[in-house]
């Protein structure tokens, strides 16, 4: 899995370690990664190897029920969680930026972000379009790791989308995996093409190389027939921003030069885009925050509106956290493609009454493109995630795959997070940025038998403004496994399930008694 991250497929710049999201990085540097793959390829049942922010730093004696490794990565004590002291411990070697599923080892490509980006945007038509976002235009910003799965989200969803991208080689990826369909050559061509395409219903995206901070706020000038905006952007790091008033090839050598400076520019800018956003929603439009810090960056660049309009999780994804669903995600180790198709037929059968994700599974078989090991998401709940990974490991032990099956999922999870301006923005009773949550999930994924788990600082929205936990599991077919995976899959979720009725969510406290989630505070 590690080396799967690293995968040219796979990773957005494997020859530097980084992985997506801005710097997110596998290991610190090569000699680490070296080590780690030496170590991992002899360690016993009953040791464990501890990773501190991409470097193997030990390795202790345990027990087979313990996670085999154990990875810190990219914490500080908070009054020193801010970019710039990470920036300079950074540059003297002693850590490394792990974003959230990039120094995990548990990144699957785009494919990863397209099923929470498929399942916002059908959020988004159920609530303003009628359940479909048929002729609709959506404006984003942002083709990289995470972003290039927006163009295919809002054409599944039967939507146009005009997505702004100021790296070519950007564009070019999401046309080679099919993400994006159509690149325009210059702005009045995109917008030719997306009214077009709105006015037929034809689900199109296109791309358009350009500047978001010029681009948005243009098209708010043009009076653009927009009804859905967001953006992904690498906010959550400036330096992975691009000034409107920097041209692409300095990029690189202008924020090395003066990052101070840069950083400066760049929340100018994200000012300026985010300014275009709140007047696209004073407009009438749908507008959320995607989730890459760009309002905090904005307010930061002197913009007092910048939090006018909502995060995607308050906005739509929050219900879904009560019933304990979130990115479940799994990879076949024999790199056979027929072993995902088999687990996505089983996961059908397990769940055939469940017409969303029967519709995503048959959409993901027809238009995702594997990247690296073949694999799968979908978002299971409380007692499903449990269900599904007792049945791989079954087909596994049966010889239905070939190899074992790894599963795993996202940190942005039901119970896994604390981040006030994204997964824990607006919680009911207050308690954004209460982070005892993932730390309890990560022991709790500890003491159930997880094979690795991870505890990261500043994965999505940046430095200062996060704290999340992951877990991942193997099914390799015995019966230790099984034993595991049937804790580990209930445990997981049911943070997320206990997390929201601690907050006070009816939706959360519903599913905690129906799937038997025990809560003392509610027993008698
Ligand atoms: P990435 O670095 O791979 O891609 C960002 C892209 O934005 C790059 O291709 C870059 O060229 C482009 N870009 C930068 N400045 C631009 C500008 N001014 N105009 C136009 N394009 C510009 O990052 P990613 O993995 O795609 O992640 C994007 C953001 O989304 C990050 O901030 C990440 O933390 C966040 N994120 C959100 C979620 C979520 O669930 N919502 C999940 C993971 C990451």
């Amino acid at each position: 899995m590690l080396s799967n991250n690293l995968d040219p497929e796979v990773a957005e710049h494997p020859d530097e370690l980084v992985v997506y999201g801005g710097t997110g990085k596998a290991a610190r540097d090569w000699a680490s990664f070296d080590a780690i793959q030496r170590t991992l390829t002899d360690l016993r049942d009953d040791e464990t190897l501890l990773v501190q922010s991409g470097k193997p730093v030990g390795v202790m004696r345990t027990s087979e029920w313990a996670p085999r490794v154990l990875i810190a990565n990219s914490n500080l004590v908070p009054d020193w969680a801010n970019w710039d002291e990470f920036r300079r411990l950074d540059a003297l070697g002693l850590t490394m930026y792990g974003q959230m599923t990039a120094g995990s080892w548990i990144y699957i490509g785009t494919q990863g972000i397209l099923q929470g980006t498929y399942e916002t945007f059908a959020a988004v038509a159920e609530k303003r379009f009628g359940g479909t976002l048929g002729g609709t235009l959506t404006l984003t910003a942002g083709l990289g790791g995470m972003g290039g799965a927006q163009p295919l989200a809002v054409t599944l969803n039967g939507g146009v989308a005009l997505v702004v991208e100021c790296d070519p080689s950007r564009i070019e990826r999401r046309l080679q995996t099919r993400y994006l369909d159509e690149r325009a050559d210059d702005l009045d061509d995109a917008l030719r093409r997306a009214e077009v395409a709105v006015r037929d219903r034809r689900a199109v995206s296109i791309g358009l190389l350009g500047n978001a901070a010029d681009v948005v706020p243009e098209l708010l000038r043009r009076g653009a027939p927009v009804d859905i905006v967001t953006d992904q952007t690498s906010a959550h790091d400036p330096l992975a921003y691009l000034p409107a008033d920097v041209a692409f090839d300095d990029w690189k050598p202008e924020r090395e030069a003066d990052p101070v400076g840069f950083t400066k520019r760049a929340q100018a800018s994200m000012a300026t885009h985010v300014e275009a956003m709140v007047g696209f929603a004073d407009a009438g439009a749908e507008v959320f925050d995607y989730g890459n810090a760009l309002r905090g960056e904005a307010r930061a660049g002197g913009y007092g509106r910048a939090f006018d309009y909502p995060g995607f999780v308050p906005a739509y994804i929050r219900p879904l956290f009560c019933e304990g669903k979130g990115p479940f995600r799994w990879v076949a180790l024999s790199g056979d493609p027929e072993d995902i198709h088999a687990t996505d037929e089983a996961v059908l059968e397990l769940f055939p009454d469940d017409d969303k994700l029967g519709r995503w599974i048959r959409a993901a078989q027809d238009r995702v493109a594997f990247q690296g090991l073949p694999s799968r998401i979908c978002w299971l709940g409380q007692g499903e995630r449990s269900l599904a990974g007792e049945r791989f490991n079954e087909m596994v032990a049966g010889g239905e795959v070939e190899a074992p099956i790894v599963i795993g999922r996202d940190h942005l999870d039901c119970g896994s997070v604390a981040s006030p301006q994204r997964e824990t923005e607006g919680m009911l009773d207050g308690s954004d940025a209460i982070a005892d949550w993932p730390l309890l999930n990560a022991m709790v994924n500890v003491a159930s038998g997880a094979t690795w788990v991870s505890i990261h600082h500043g994965g999505g929205v940046g430095m200062g403004r996060s704290i999340h936990a992951g877990q991942v599991t193997v099914a390799d077919g015995t019966d230790l496994a099984a034993a595991k995976l049937e804790r580990v899959l209930t445990n997981d979720p049911g943070m997320g399930v206990i997390r929201h009725v601690d907050a006070g969510y009816d939706r959360a406290v519903e599913v905690a008694e129906q799937r038997g989630v025990r809560v003392p505070m509610r027993e008698d």
